[in-house]
């Protein structure tokens, strides 16, 4: 059976790095008649929110103060995949983009808008790990 972990800004959890969230109505009907259960990587690292925003560059990750928060966010990832060992989590929906959920692309890290290929911190690790990831624009575009 499948189990899905699913990104809490998504889900209207104010974890997002601006206090706000990305309360998704596709996401939200998508999982109406799935098994699913929520987390967010960065919050669960003990970074606060509101926070500044992070991207990835290169191997690390940096706030926009410069600041390489690198150790933050894979101790994110490291929680998220323990979260899904322990719940015997098999899917993922995540937020595109995010330096931690990103699924097919990330900011580049030069806080100018621009779009890379990539993937997120913890969804790299998740799918190491052997789990399918999916982002919202998967959902919104009827891919899945
Ligand atoms: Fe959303 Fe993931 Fe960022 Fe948390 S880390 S706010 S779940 S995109």
């Amino acid at each position: 059976m499948s189990r899905y972990l699913v990104s809490g800004c998504l889900l209207g959890h104010n974890c997002k790095y601006n206090g706000g969230n990305n309360d998704n109505a596709a996401v939200r009907a998508f999982l109406s008649d799935k098994d699913y259960v929520v987390f967010c990587p960065e919050r669960a690292s003990g970074l606060p929110a509101p926070r500044l925003p992070s991207e990835i560059r290169g191997e690390r990750v940096y706030s926009k103060a410069g600041d390489d928060v690198t150790a933050e966010f894979r101790a994110g990832a490291e929680k998220a995949l323990a979260f899904c060992q322990n719940h015997g989590v098999t899917h993922a929906v995540l937020k595109a983009r995010s330096p931690s959920c990103g699924v097919h692309a990330v900011y580049d890290g030069s806080f100018t808008g621009t779009v890379v290929p990539g993937m997120g911190v913890t969804a790299r690790l998740l799918k190491e790990n052997g789990i399918v990831l999916l982002d919202e624009e998967d959902i919104e575009k009827g891919a899945v």
